[in-house]
C-alpha cells in the first residue's frame, strides 16, 4: 500500500504517520519527490485496513499496489531512482556507460583497458573476476587475484568497478573490492544469491535471465529490495529465442516497458545481446533511442586474443569511434554523457 501526501506536508506530520504505521509492525519507505512524498508500507497490509489513514493530516490518497512487485513498481517512488556507483550514477539526467573486458586476464590488459575506456567517456569499469561459462572447461576467471587487480586499477584511475558475484560465498570478498555487484543472467533467479546481495549496502546490477520475462526480472529485483537494498539497476542483455543469427535476441521493447513499470534505472548490454562486434553500435543506439539510462559494453585490447567473449568485444579504436557518435546522439536525446565528478572513491 502507498500513501500519497499533499504538497506542503510537514516533517512532523510524516513522522507521525510513520510512527503509527511502524507501531503496527510494518516497515515504511519514504520517497520524497519535488512536489509530494510517497510513503510505502511494507508488510502485512491487512492490519492497515483498520486505520483511517485519510484522517491523518497531510494525507491525500491511499492506494493499493496491485502488481506482484511492490518496492520495484513505478508507483512506489515519487521520482525515478538514481543509483550512485562510486563517483558515477545510473538513472540521473546523464547517460552512463560501463565498459571493460569480459574477464580480467592480467593486470596490464586491465590497466590499458581502464585507461582507454575512461578516455573515451566510460565512467564505470566492468570486468569479470568470476565467470559463468557455458562449458565448465572454458576459462572461468582469475577469481580473487582479479579482484585485487580491479581494486588497484580503481584506486589508480578513480573508475568505480562493477563485477559479477556468482555465489553467496563470494559476496563478502567481492563487496569489499567492487563498487557494484553484478548478478549475471544465469543467476537472475538464484534466490539465495538475490537475498544475500540485498543484505549488502553495495548497488546491484541485475541482468535479465536468458529466458526470463520482464515480470520475472522485476520480481528478482523485488527479492533484492525486500532485504533493504534499494540500489538496483536492471539490464536488458538479450534473451533466448528461435533466432540463431545473433547470440541472443535484443528485446529493445523491454526498455520502455521497464521504464514504465519501475522507478529503477534500466541499462542495456549490446555486447551479449548481439554476440557480434558489428552489432554493438547499432544495438547501443537502439537502446538510447528506447530510453535506456546507460550501457554495459565489452572492450578488449586485442579481441582476437580474448579468453572470453572476443567475438563481441570492441577494440579501443572501435569503442572510441562508437562513443564519439553515441555522445552526440545521447545529447540529442537529452541524455548527455558526463565525465566522472571529481569525488574521491
Ligand atoms: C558478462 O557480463 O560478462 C556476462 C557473463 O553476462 P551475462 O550474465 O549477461 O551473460
Ligand atoms: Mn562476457
Amino acid at each position: 500500500m502507498i500513501i500519497v501526501t499533499r504538497a506542503g506536508i510537514t516533517a512532523a506530520e510524516i513522522d507521525h504517520l510513520r510512527e503509527r504505521i511502524e507501531a503496527l509492525g510494518l516497515r515504511t519507505h519514504i520517497s520524497a519527490g519535488e512536489h509530494r512524498t510517497i510513503i510505502g508500507c511494507i508488510g502485512d497490509e491487512e492490519v492497515l485496513r483498520e486505520v483511517p489513514l485519510l484522517a491523518f493530516p497531510g494525507v491525500e490518497e491511499v492506494l493499493p499496489v496491485l502488481k506482484p512487485y511492490k518496492l520495484a513498481s513505478r508507483e512506489f517512488a515519487a521520482a525515478p531512482t538514481e543509483v550512485k556507483v562510486g563517483a558515477a550514477r545510473f538513472g540521473g539526467l546523464e547517460f552512463t556507460v560501463a565498459a571493460g573486458p569480459c574477464s580480467v586476464e592480467d593486470e596490464s590488459m586491465l590497466r590499458e583497458t581502464a585507461m582507454a575506456v575512461r578516455d573515451a567517456g566510460a565512467t564505470v569499469l566492468r570486468a569479470g573476476a568470476f565467470k559463468p561459462r557455458t562449458s565448465p572447461y572454458s576459462f572461468r576467471g582469475l577469481g580473487e587475484r582479479a579482484l585485487k587487480e580491479l581494486a588497484d586499477v580503481r584506486r589508480e584511475f578513480g573508475l568505480p568497478i562493477v563485477t559479477e558475484v556468482m555465489d553467496t560465498r563470494q559476496i563478502e570478498i567481492v563487496a569489499e573490492h567492487a563498487d557494484m555487484l553484478q548478478i549475471g543472467a544465469r543467476n537472475m533467479q538464484n534466490f539465495s544469491l538475490l537475498t544475500e546481495v540485498g543484505r549488502t549496502h553495495r548497488p546491484v546490477l541485475l541482468k535479465r535471465g536468458l529466458s526470463a520475462t520482464i515480470k520475472d526480472l522485476l520480481l528478482a529485483a523485488e527479492y533484492i529490495m525486500s532485504q533493504g537494498n534499494m540500489h538496483v539497476v536492471l539490464c536488458e542483455r538479450g534473451i533466448r529465442t528461435f533466432e540463431t543469427a545473433t547470440r541472443n535476441t535484443f528485446d529493445v521493447a523491454a526498455i520502455p516497458v521497464l521504464k514504465r513499470e519501475t522507478h529503477l534505472p534500466v541499462v542495456a548490454d549490446p555486447s551479449h545481446a548481439g554476440g557480434r562486434r558489428d552489432l554493438v553500435a547499432p544495438l547501443a543506439f537502439a537502446a538510447i533511442a528506447a530510453g535506456a539510462d546507460g550501457l554495459l559494453v565489452e572492450v578488449h585490447p586485442c579481441p582476437e586474443r580474448a579468453l572470453s567473449d572476443g567475438e563481441q568485444s570492441l577494440d579501443f579504436s572501435e569503442f572510441e569511434a562508437m562513443m564519439e557518435r553515441l555522445a552526440a546522439f545521447a545529447e540529442l536525446m537529452g541524455r548527455p554523457l558526463r565525465p566522472l565528478s571529481p569525488v574521491a572513491i
